[in-house]
């Protein structure tokens, strides 16, 4: 028995320590061997954004820059990897609430860095027209006979290899939200003047959202924060080395990563410089559990504007996220009950506003989509 509960510790204590909360930065290197033009465009990235930052005075912008998301959902029968609209949803308002800085975490933001953290003035909406110009909700499944995918060929992101090919890459953030092995819980593409063919955002479905089939710590949907980061242009902020450059110069120079939750400050000092605020472990792009993250900082938010300017600029003129309306996955069920309206941005709406798109969500997981005219 005694060596029964040993092993199960053990066990326990290596799963625990083998999630990978981020494979960004891997998957991006493996992608660099095996496609010099990506790793020669991506050499180019931080002077082209230092000159695009120097032509455009950010706050004269005022633009809210919406960003058209399609969630493909990679299901294998007798699983709980097909999750319900309603999960998907839950990760479109965290995305919003999160770069809007209007998530309700704000409040542990410490103070000597209220100043600097930003709204972004990015919002997401999940498409309201598919590649061909037909209506969609945004969430295309596939069921699959793949049980697990890795990064290590990429094949959710491959109708031919059990997984589905993406979307136009410049005109749709693609999210795949899949069984991925080996613990991890997400990886991205960066942005450059060549984009991959598989540019998009892949988040294990175990951390996709905040409710349904997610596990803690990661329970938060700030994985998929955490990537979308990386997607706009975003470095990790220890740059990657030791005490390296995240080229971003309002947050400090940090050793490495950050795991759990610490108590501010933390690492004091740490990378031979004075630094009594220590690290912004609670940044986006640090590695600590989802309820610890709460903010981007304004330099940030410069870089992602800029990177989406010069490489993802077809979202500044989008019009896929409103131009139709659709009814997502209604059922016939008499006896649901609505128990939240929200807007196409995730916004809770306090009351049925009239000439506008909704969305209509029920208690056995189910949305629809409806627009009340008067
Ligand atoms: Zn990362």
């Amino acid at each position: 028995m005694r060596k029964t509960i040993v092993f199960y510790f053990i066990f326990q204590s290596f799963f625990l320590h083998s999630q990978i909360r981020c494979a960004s930065d891997h998957y991006m290197s493996s992608l660099f061997q095996i496609n010099n033009l990506y790793k020669n465009s991506q050499r180019n990235v931080n002077k082209e954004i230092v000159q695009w930052t120097s032509n455009n005075n950010q706050k004269e912008s005022i633009n809210i820059i919406t960003i058209p998301v399609v969630v493909h959902v990679i299901w294998e029968d007798n699983t709980d990897e097909n999750i319900s609209d309603m999960q998907i949803l839950s990760q479109i308002e965290i995305l919003n609430k999160d770069f809007r800085r209007t998530n309700i975490d704000v409040i542990n933001t410490p103070s000597v860095w209220n100043s600097i953290a930003a709204d972004c003035e990015i919002e997401f909406c999940l498409a309201s027209v598919d590649p061909y110009g037909n209506a969609t909700s945004g969430i295309n499944r596939v069921k699959t006979s793949v049980s697990t995918f890795n990064l290590i060929g990429d094949k959710m992101k491959s109708t031919n290899e059990g997984g589905t090919d993406p979307w136009p890459i410049n005109d749709y953030l693609n999210i795949w939200v899949c069984d991925l092995s080996g613990g991890i819980l997400g990886y991205a593409t960066s942005p450059s003047n060549f984009l991959s063919s598989g540019d998009g955002v892949v988040v294990s479905y175990k951390h996709f959202g905040d409710n349904g089939t997610v596990e803690p710590p990661y329970h938060k949907g700030r994985t998929t924060t955490h990537e979308v980061g990386h997607y706009l242009g975003l470095k990790h902020l220890w740059g990657d080395s030791n005490c390296g450059d995240d080229q971003i110069n309002d947050t400090p120079t940090q050793q490495g990563e950050n795991n759990d939750c610490p108590g501010f400050p933390h690492n004091q000092n740490s990378c031979g410089t004075q630094n009594l605020n220590g690290d912004m472990f609670m940044n986006y792009m640090d590695y600590v559990n989802d309820f610890c993250m709460n903010m981007f900082t304004q330099d940030q938010k410069t870089r992602m504007v800029a990177s989406i300017n010069l490489y993802r600029n077809n979202f500044l003129t989008q019009t896929i996220c409103n131009s139709s309306t659709s009814i997502i996955n209604s059922t016939n069920k008499q006896n649901k009950k609505l128990i939240r309206i929200i807007d196409i941005l995730g916004r809770k709406q306090s009351y049925e506003k009239k000439n506008t798109i909704n969305l209509y969500i029920f208690d056995d997981g189910t949305v629809e989509k409806k627009i009340k005219i008067n």
